[in-house]
């Protein structure tokens, strides 16, 4: 047998040191990212099922039959949940991201209009949008929201035209938790042939058990698609989403498919070729193990912490809930009804929750086309573990809004001023070059982001994001998308 290289006992043990400087993923302290069910027995079913199938190559569900069996009942269970007919059709994709590039792929595929498609979505579109706009060549057409998130249906019904491909909404929007006006503009986008994909992969698998809702789901005649991760609110690890289809000839524009070359012949629903049965596996079996009524309880139990955290946080002087949150997430604002002096800002307030053990989430200001500012805010995810730390969660937050109050927002100058005046005029102007790696790096050492010796070892974020969020908020969009690249491709450089 070959010897290995160094044993596995001492691999492991240097895997759960690296593992130990993670940010904790169980215990309800990480406020995004993370979606912990609270049930440890559900963790260990979700493992043992990654691990039985840890050897198959789900690119071949006809060798692999276990692959085929799985994905279509999985399928089957969203479908019901999601109120779709015999019509609809879907497949398992690897996370929410795939599951939108695909909707925004096979709109664009079966749309006949002429020159360059556009895809229309609300500002507050997930930025999967973004992403599929530019990798499948549509024009993003963003339309402003109201300053609580929320969009009128005539607002993106008047933009309607024989140029689009497709027109997002969501149930509900990531930044801000709101429920997009799915009906009316789903009936007016049937009425003008173009498709609609309600974008519910945060609130598919939570907001069917929720109290209270306009319909949103495949209830709505003009809805085609509906994308739901199962790596949220489905509980299951990182990897599983549904993506499904009204009608088998939409669904088809999904596949690729193709036997001109002299390899076997290629057909994938989605966009990997060989790829993991793993998530699909946990999924699986997490759908088998909760059945609805696991799957209500846990929603039930979101649905009292974020009510519970609503109150909590509106009980803070100084801070506002952002709009009417629908499903288990919310955006938190300063109050500037209150004087200056007892205003929270709410980028402050989450690097002191994070002093106090509590990471959330930090959203920056954006500018709309039309003029209407949308403020900075801190996202909080509420999840089934939540419940059980909803106390001591609530002290700290209260604690840290105590302690930042009065603190004035961070000042733009005052980032700017950390950077040389020329260079901050030369990277502004329309005309600079783009950056070269060199002096982006540069310039993320002067902002503290990377450190001066920095040359390929590991950068971690700094204590305080506010900063930070106020340098993505002022800078040119390209120019910090830049640096943010540069950062992210210097921490993995061996
Ligand atoms: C999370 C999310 C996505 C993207 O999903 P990933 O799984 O992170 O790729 C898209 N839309 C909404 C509303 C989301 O919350």
């Amino acid at each position: 047998m070959t010897a290995f290289a160094e044993q596995p006992a001492e691999i492991l043990e240097r895997l759960a040191a690296l593992r130990a400087a993670d940010a904790p993923t169980h215990g309800g302290h990480v406020l995004s990212y993370v979606y912990d069910s609270g049930l440890a027995e559900l963790d260990e079913l979700a493992a043992a099922a990654i691990r039985m199938v840890q050897p198959v190559n789900g690119l071949d569900p006809t060798t692999f039959t276990s692959v085929a069996v799985m994905e279509r009942e999985v399928i089957g269970f969203a479908r019901d949940l999601l109120n779709g007919d015999a019509d609809v059709v879907g497949s398992v994709t690897t996370g929410g991201t795939e599951s939108c590039l695909l909707a925004v792929k096979t709109a664009r595929d079966r749309w006949r209009g002429e020159g360059v498609p556009r895809l229309l979505a609300p500002v507050t579109a997930h930025a999967a949008f973004h992403k599929a706009a530019h990798y499948f060549g549509l024009i993003l057409d963003l339309v402003p929201v109201a300053e609580d998130g929320t969009i009128a249906a005539t607002a993106l019904i008047e933009r309607m035209g024989h140029d689009v491909a497709l027109v997002v909404v969501s149930a509900p929007s990531y930044p801000y938790a709101a429920l997009d006006p799915i009906a009316a503009v789903a009936a007016a986008a049937a009425s003008r042939g173009i498709a609609c994909h309600v974008d519910a992969c945060i609130g598919g698998w939570v907001l069917p058990f929720w109290s209270d809702l306009d319909l949103w789901d495949f209830r709505i005649a003009g809805v085609t698609s509906v994308s739901a991760d199962l790596h949220k609110f489905g509980y299951a690890p990182k990897g599983a989403s549904v993506l499904l289809q009204r009608g088998r000839d939409r669904q088809r524009a999904q596949y690729f498919a193709t036997t001109q070359w002299p390899g076997y012949p290629v057909v994938n629903s989605t966009m990997l070729g060989s790829k993991s049965a793993g998530a699909l596996a946990a999924s699986w079996a997490i759908v088998h193990a909760l059945g609805r009524p696991g799957f209500a309880e846990l929603a039930a139990s979101c649905e009292r912490s974020t009510k519970a955290l609503v109150d909590i946080i509106t009980d803070i002087e100084g801070l506002r809930v952002v709009g009417h949150p629908v499903g288990p997430l919310l955006a938190v604002a300063t109050d500037e009804s209150v004087p200056p002096a007892r205003r929270v800002d709410p980028h402050h307030w989450a690097d002191q929750a994070r002093a106090h053990g509590w990471l959330l989430q930090l959203q920056p200001a954006l500018a709309q086309t039309n003029g209407v500012a949308l403020p900075h805010t801190t996202h909080l995810t509420v999840t089934p573990v939540t419940e059980s730390v909803l106390a001591s969660l609530g002290e700290a937050l209260l604690a840290a809004a105590e302690e930042v109050r009065g603190v004035a927002p961070v000042s733009v100058a005052d980032v700017l001023g950390a950077l040389p005046p020329d260079l901050v005029v030369g990277l502004s102007s329309p005309d600079a070059p783009p950056l070269d790696s060199e002096t982006a790096v540069a310039i993320l050492v002067r902002l503290g982001l990377l450190s001066a010796q920095y040359s390929g070892g590991s950068a971690s974020l700094p204590d305080r994001m506010a900063p930070f969020l106020a340098l993505v908020a002022a800078l040119p969009a390209p120019l910090t998308e830049r640096l943010l690249t540069e950062l992210l491709a210097r921490i993995v450089e061996p």
